[in-house]
């Protein structure tokens, strides 16, 4: 199952401007010099920026459309205006998968589900190359009675120059019950009711071993148990949940009935629902790419503060992530922070060959972006140990001037002891040890 974002902005498109475009390129070329990035190596200039994350990048500007990708089956949620970039992707003839979709030459077909008809959400329907396309079919599903006609009204004259009616693909229309269960393809997809104003609809999409729940434009209003525990059943399970997370959590009690929820209101529905990334989405318009990312880490460290491990993940337009990919797992994090000239990293969760690859890219972009060739590197959070862990620290001390290793749980140690690499590793029991070992050399 692979989920895409074409568009995940709320209310209205909110393109970058020319200035923040400025910006963004002014303090990444200042960040290179004092890393002394080689402006003129090729490789080294893409590593630097895929390392900026938001700061250097964008959540995007479009409104909302997600794909779901099932066994060649295409499933769109919502034709906001990220929907115009899809359909050009759809329409390509460079892309191999693209083209073996058939939109191009009228022999497509997908699957289109509607939240609601609020103009972020059916805004680029019209855009849409591939319905303009005679021969390409959509099934489109929606719940409100509204949305046929809602559609047809936004490219009614004087507001469109094309009328619905022109429309050259077939639109076959499907009204489901609130609730109701179906089989489309290979998927099973289930929805709920929303607290919107005009009611929204969350879809449940369960396929290939895989849970992924697109619920947008929600407001929780009241947070006791019995309130939240239809939305909790809902979400329960899901390896990635698409959260409302528009307003901050103060916004969603000021702005009550505005229908929308916060990214620290998603974090506490997702960690009690057994979610696996929550996924924060339908951002403000005005929030810029710097805020977005400081929700990203305060919603982490209020999970990290209850002892909560679930991946929080900010939707941008062109993230994929593939739901069956055990890669991408929420069983192990990490995190560093530099304080008197030594990187502390905090490992937790299993650490095995689904982490090592996240392990090595994370220190290997600390050390760069810290400046510093002292790591201290904390286990205490570590359940379990396997050898690619291990085979990881290894290499990692080759790459770490000096690496101590603090905090280590008693499993963890018999499991190193048992590889035979206990004199590998410099341990010690706690972290002023450490860091006077480290200062000595
Ligand atoms: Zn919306
Ligand atoms: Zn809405």
């Amino acid at each position: 199952m692979l989920l895409k974002f074409w568009g995940t902005r709320g209310s209205i498109p909110a393109p970058i401007r020319p200035d923040q475009v400025e910006q963004k390129l002014v303090s990444a070329l200042l960040v290179a010099g004092e890393q002394g990035i080689d402006l003129t190596d090729h490789g080294q200039v893409l590593e630097f920026v895929a390392g900026l994350t938001l700061n250097g990048s964008t959540v995007g500007g479009n409104t909302t459309c997600i794909t779901i990708e099932i066994n060649d089956k295409l499933f769109i949620f919502d034709a906001g205006s990220g929907m115009r970039e899809l359909g050009n992707y759809l329409m390509s003839a460079a892309d191999d998968k693209a083209k073996r979709w058939g939109f191009h030459r009228g022999k497509g077909h997908a699957y289109l589900f509607f939240t609601h008809t609020h103009w972020d959400h059916i805004q680029g329907l019209p855009f849409f190359n591939p319905i303009h396309v005679p021969g390409n079919v959509f099934d489109v599903y929606h719940i409100h009675d509204h949305v046929p006609d809602s559609l047809a009204r936004q490219m009614a004259a004087p507001f469109f120059p094309l009328q619905f009616e022109q429309i050259n693909a077939t639109l076959n229309f499907h009204q489901l019950q609130v609730d109701e269960r179906i089989k489309v393809g290979d998927a099973i997809i289930t929805n709920t009711e929303l607290k919107h104003p005009g009611s929204a609809y969350a879809y449940r999409i369960e396929a290939d071993n895989a849970i992924a729940i697109i619920a947008t434009d929600a407001e929780y209003q009241s947070l006791d148990n019995t309130d939240t525990l239809k939305y909790r059943n809902f979400y329960a399970n899901a390896d990635a949940l698409v959260f409302d997370a528009m307003f901050s959590v103060r916004e969603s009690f000021v702005k009550e009935d505005w229908g929308h929820s916060s990214a620290l209101i998603g974090a506490d529905m997702a960690s009690e629902a057994n979610v696996k990334r929550l996924l924060l989405f339908h951002h403000d318009p005005s929030s810029t790419d710097t805020e977005i990312d400081q929700i990203l880490q305060q919603t982490e460290e209020y999970l990290e503060r209850q002892g909560k491990f679930l991946e929080v993940i900010v939707a941008a337009e062109g993230l994929e992530l593939d739901l069956r990919n055990p890669t991408i797992t929420s069983d192990f994090h990490i995190k560093d922070r530099l304080e008197k000239g030594i990187i502390f990293i905090t490992l937790s969760g299993k650490f095995g060959g689904q982490a090592t690859e996240r392990f090595r890219k994370h220190l290997a972009h600390s050390l760069r972006s810290h400046k510093s060739d002292k790591v201290i590197l904390h286990m205490e959070d570590v359940q379990e140990m396997q050898m690619a862990g291990i085979r990881a620290l290894v290499d990692a001390r080759r790459n770490v001037m000096g690496l101590a290793l603090v905090g280590i749980p008693e499993n963890v140690y018999r499991v190193i002891e048992l590889s035979g690499t206990t004199d590998f590793f410099a341990i010690y029991s706690d972290e002023e040890t450490a860091m006077a070992a480290l200062n000595s050399h």
